[in-house]
C-alpha cells in the first residue's frame, strides 16, 4: 500500500503534470503555427576560401505570438517524436525550393545553392523523394543548387534504402552533406558508400580548434579525410579569424559561421553580396 501510494504521489507530481502540460500545450501550438505560417526560414551565408558568398543553409525559426522568436532547438525534437516534422519539413523545402528560382533570375545570385536540413524520419517517410523532385519541379528551381544537410543518425536505419533514395535524387542533380559530422555514429566504411559531395565538421570541434590539442588533431584528421574520398568540406561555427586560419592552413573550403554571418532573413544575404548601400 505504501508503494502504491508513493507511486500515486509521483503520478501527481505537479512539477511533472506541469511538464506534461507544457509539452502538450507547445505540440498544439506548434500544429497551429504552422497553419498560422509562423514558421519562417532564415538564411545564413555560406562562403569559399575567399570569403565569397557560395550558398545559404536554410534555418526554420518560430516567430510566436506570445513567446517571440524561438530557435528549432526548443521545437525541432518535439516536430520530430509528433510527426510535426513532415509539414514543416515540407514547408521548408517549399520556401527553399522558391528562393531559389527567385536567386536564379539574377545573375548575382544564379550560382548561389540552398542546403536544407533533412530529419531521418523526413528522409524515411514514403515518397520523400517524389516529394523533393515534385517541389523542385513545381517551383522551376534547379536540383543542382538544392542541398539536402543529413546527420549520421541515419546511418542507424536501413543502410541500402538510404543508399537509394540519394542515388535517386543525386541522378537528378540534387547534392548531399553530412551534417554534425564526427558527432555521431559514422562509421567510416559507410562514408564510402553513401553518395556524398560534402561533409559539415561540427562546431563543436571548430570552437576551441586553437585551444584544444585533440579538437585540432580531429579537424585535420577529417581534412585529410576528405581530401582522399573527393569530399568538400564546410566548418561550421567558424567565430574568429584564428579558427579561420587554422582551417584553411588544413585544407578547408567551405566556412558557415557568425565571422561572415548569421542566421537572417532573406534580404541579409543580398547585403552580404552588396555590403553598404
Ligand atoms: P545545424 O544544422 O548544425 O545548424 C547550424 C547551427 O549553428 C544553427 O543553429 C546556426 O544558427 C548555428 N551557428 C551558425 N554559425 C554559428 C557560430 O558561428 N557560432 C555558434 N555558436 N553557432 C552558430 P540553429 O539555427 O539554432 O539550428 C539548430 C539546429 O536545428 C540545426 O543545427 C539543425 O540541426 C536544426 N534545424 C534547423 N532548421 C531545421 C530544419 O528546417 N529542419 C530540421 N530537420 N532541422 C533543422
Ligand atoms: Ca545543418
Ligand atoms: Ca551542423
Ligand atoms: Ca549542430
Amino acid at each position: 500500500a505504501k508503494a502504491a501510494g508513493r507511486n500515486t504521489q509521483r503520478f501527481f507530481d505537479p512539477d511533472m503534470q506541469a511538464a506534461v502540460n507544457a509539452r502538450s500545450n507547445l505540440e498544439a501550438d506548434l500544429r497551429q503555427g504552422l497553419a498560422r505560417a509562423e514558421l519562417l526560414v532564415y538564411y545564413q551565408p555560406v562562403v569559399d576560401h575567399q570569403a565569397r558568398l557560395m550558398g545559404a543553409e536554410a534555418l526554420v525559426r518560430w516567430r510566436h505570438p506570445q513567446r517571440g522568436m524561438i530557435g528549432p532547438a526548443d521545437f525541432i525534437p518535439l516536430a520530430e517524436q509528433t510527426g510535426l516534422i513532415l509539414p514543416l519539413g515540407q514547408y521548408v523545402l517549399q520556401t527553399a525550393c522558391a528562393q531559389l528560382q527567385r536567386w536564379s533570375r539574377h545573375p548575382d545570385t544564379a550560382g548561389l545553392s540552398i542546403s536544407v536540413n533533412v530529419s531521418a524520419r523526413q528522409f524515411r517517410q514514403p515518397g520523400f523523394v517524389a516529394q523533393v523532385l515534385h517541389q523542385l519541379k513545381s517551383h522551376g528551381a534547379d536540383p543542382r543548387r538544392l542541398k539536402l544537410e543529413l546527420t549520421e543518425s541515419l546511418l542507424l536505419g536501413d543502410i541500402e534504402d538510404t543508399i537509394a533514395r540519394m542515388a535517386q535524387l543525386k541522378s537528378e542533380g540534387v547534392g548531399f552533406a553530412l551534417d554534425d559530422f564526427g558527432t555521431g555514429y559514422s562509421s567510416l566504411s559507410y562514408l564510402k558508400r553513401l553518395p556524398l559531395d560534402q561533409i559539415k565538421i561540427d562546431q563543436s570541434f571548430v570552437r576551441e580548434v586553437l585551444a584544444d590539442p585533440n579538437d585540432a588533431a580531429i579537424v585535420r584528421t577529417i581534412l585529410a579525410l576528405a581530401k582522399s574520398l573527393d569530399l568538400q568540406v564546410v566548418a561550421e561555427g567558424v567565430e574568429t579569424t584564428g579558427q579561420l586560419s587554422f582551417l584553411q592552413l588544413h585544407g578547408c573550403e567551405g566556412f558557415q559561421g557568425y565571422l561572415f554571418g548569421r542566421p537572417g532573413p532573406v534580404a541579409d544575404i543580398d547585403a552580404f553580396l552588396h555590403p553598404a548601400g
